[in-house]
């Protein structure tokens, strides 16, 4: 092991930073120092992981909900009777 030198923040980034991050909510900054962290916790590579599925989840889900709704527009829609 010789990777002593690389600093590791004491504290994990919190879960809206993931979901921000998975989102490209994040600033240049916050984003570095966000995979670099990630890059070198284990924890939060499985945190990380799990937002990103979660959000790959989400992300599907409102394709899907947009894909069914041609437009996406309630006021456009017809009436039902
Ligand atoms: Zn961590």
């Amino acid at each position: 092991m010789t990777q002593k030198l690389t600093f590791i923040p004491k504290t994990h980034p919190a879960d809206d930073v993931f979901e921000s991050y998975a989102f490209d909510r994040l600033s240049g900054k916050e984003t570095a120092d966000l995979e670099e962290h990630v890059l070198l916790c284990e924890i939060c590579q499985s945190k990380f992981a799990q937002t990103d599925d979660y959000v790959r989840l989400m992300k599907a889900a409102t394709l899907a909900y947009v894909a069914e709704q041609p437009g996406c527009v309630p006021h456009s829609r017809k009436p039902l009777l």
